[in-house]
């Protein structure tokens, strides 16, 4: 059920308090959020229903990595009580239906307009609006507007010539079709070895006549070792929701994942192989529990890769493709890690090949298939799984201008900058949720969107309540923040692998790690302060002077 479109041509603009981009978790729960404070709230939506990521990635496999009773919002007792995960790490359709399920209980619908594509977003000086165009011809001026339009909504799409002539058919994993889709006897290629392709191999070899895999830089990927989740284990988790959740508030990771405090040199090594061989067998992401130096000790973390790399020889039978499949010249953990569910088996199966495009680069699409430099590979359907314009591709996929006409793209040039991964100077009253200089990628996002909304909501309370129209960081709050990223960001491994993280998957985007890596609750910690004390790292103005 989605709004309806009406025809808007020549029409006045709509006057509201808020106005929310994207019905993704942080989206609806800034709708939710920002209404109930008796705001009027405009929600805009390019899909046709809510669930953001989780509405667009359909493919098979499709599952998260973070544990569903983490994955869900913490601020309604009534939602926790209500709602019953059925797995460890829930699938697509699963945290799609928990999305819907949100959406009906909190009616949040009515508030958003669903595919309908913001256009343009730019700030009146005299009346100090945010003037906000759609691709219907809609108007809307509004006196905050929040971009929750997520770190991973721009799909890379197909990277090579020759889509048109493929006779086959093309599919993306980011925009996968609403209908089933059978794979029954045919000839898949499947490009890009991410979280995204790694999920999407086991599935589509079940059934496929021959699948090739073309693989660049290869993953490093753990057992998810996924199970159901009991009821009495699930009763007690309800009971103790609370706690849970605010141990995830206090957690470097925004979520309640395995820690340790163990240095991985403080054991001995015979100690040290106990617990990888334990971690392995746990599976998920256990390994971080094990150990509490992963990511700033590179020989630790090596240590830990070469004990991975070893596994991929124990399973996959041909030695060939086993070292094929052997990421190197990366830390562990620096890419985000996968967790899978049989995919190194899934070499083993007879119609399963592995084409390494690091050896044999692909060249392009012909009509039969892909023609790579060692010839062509003959296919009846193609899959991408090749990625995102991560963390800043939504934000700058339309123009966004702010006072004096300063735009978004000059701004962010040389990368993106902003005060706490929230607010920017020169766009007052503009608000990021899971902004490119926050923890993004590296927390549970669900987590970091509340902690988002709420501090964004107060913000907005604090104005209203002092008569105060505007606000903005200023320009010396928004250069510490970034020096505190940037100083934070020359002491962990993560910046060390060519990842979407820093920006290294696409062709001409500035590098360089932009995302806080201090640790959720440290982050945390950084906005409490930037609130306390009436905000003094920002510039208000009052609603008198306007
Ligand atoms: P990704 O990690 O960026 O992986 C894209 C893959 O496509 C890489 O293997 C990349 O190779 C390959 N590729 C791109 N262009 C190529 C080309 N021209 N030729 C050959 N290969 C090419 O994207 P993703 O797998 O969609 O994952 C993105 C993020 O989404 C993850 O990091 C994670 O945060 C999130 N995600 C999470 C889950 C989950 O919760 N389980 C599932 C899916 C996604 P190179 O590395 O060589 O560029």
């Amino acid at each position: 059920m989605t709004a309806s479109k009406q025809p808007a041509a020549g029409q006045q603009p709509i006057r509201i308090d808020a106005l929310v981009i994207g019905a993704g978790f942080g989206g609806m729960y800034a709708v939710h959020k920002l209404s109930g404070m008796g705001l009027t709230v405009q929600g805009i939506e390019a899909g046709g229903d809510v669930g953001g990521v989780w509405y667009w990635n359909r493919y098979p496999g499709a599952r998260c990595d973070l544990m569903s009773l983490d994955y869900c919002y913490a601020f309604s007792p009534e939602l926790e009580q209500e709602w019953t995960w059925t797995e460890q790490f829930a699938a697509q359709p699963e945290i799609l239906a928990y999305a819907n399920f949100a959406a009906d209980r909190l009616d949040l619908r009515r508030r958003f307009l669903f595919e309908t594509r913001v256009t343009g977003a730019v700030y009146q000086d005299a009346t100090r609006v945010w003037r906000v165009t759609t691709d219907d011809g809609r108007v809307f001026e509004a006196t905050y507007c929040v971009m929750a339009s997520g770190p991973l909504s721009i799909p890379k799409g197909v990277p090579f010539d020759g889509a048109d002539d493929f006779k086959g058919e093309i599919l993306l994993a980011a925009k996968w079709p609403h209908e089933p889709v059978s794979f029954e006897g045919k000839r898949v290629g499947l490009v890009g070895t991410g979280s995204t392709g790694v999920q999407i191999v086991p599935e589509v070899a079940k059934t496929a006549g021959a699948l090739t895999v073309f693989q660049r830089t290869p993953s490093f990927t753990l057992p998810m070792r996924n199970v159901a989740l009991e009821p009495d284990y699930v009763a007690e988790i309800k009971r103790n929701y609370a706690g849970i959740r605010q141990a995830a508030r206090n957690s470097p990771l925004g979520g309640v994942r395995p820690q340790s405090t163990r240095p991985f040199f403080s054991v001995t090594p015979e100690q040290r192989r106990a617990l990888m061989e334990d971690a392995w067998a746990r599976g998920g992401l256990s390994f971080l529990g094990a150990f509490s130096d992963l990511l700033i000790n590179a020989e630790a973390n090596e240590q830990v890769a070469e004990f991975v790399r070893d596994k991929i020889s124990e399973v996959v039978a041909d030695p060939v493709a086993a070292e094929k499949l052997k990421p190197r010249g990366y830390p562990i953990f620096a890419r985000r890690p996968c967790l899978d569910t049989e995919y190194y088996e899934t070499f083993n199966l007879p119609h399963v090949a592995l084409h390494d495009c690091l050896e044999s680069p692909i060249v392009k699409i012909t009509e039969t298939g892909l023609l790579t430099t060692a010839g062509e590979v003959a296919l009846d359907m193609l899959i991408f799984a090749t990625g995102y314009d991560g963390l800043t591709g939504a934000l700058l996929n339309f123009d966004v201008s702010g006072r004096g006409g300063v735009e978004l793209r000059d701004k962010w040039h040389d990368g993106a900058r902003s005060h706490l991964g929230l607010m920017m100077s020169s766009f007052p009253n503009l608000f990021l949720v899971c902004g490119p200089n926050g923890p993004a990628a590296l927390a549970n996002i669900i987590t970091l969107d509340q902690q988002n909304v709420d501090w964004i909501a107060d913000a907005i309370a604090h104005m209203r309540q002092e008569g105060l129209s505007t606000m903005q960081p200023t320009d010396r709050a928004e250069q510490a923040w970034m020096d505190t990223v940037y100083g934070l960001a020359e002491l962990t491994l993560v910046s060390k692998a060519n990842t979407w993280y820093v920006g290294g998957n696409i062709r001409g985007k500035p590098r360089g790690l932009s995302m806080y890596t201090g640790g959720f609750q440290r982050y945390g910690e950084a906005c409490r302060l930037a609130a306390e004390g009436g905000y003094a790292d920002f510039v208000f103005e009052s609603a008198a002077e306007g």
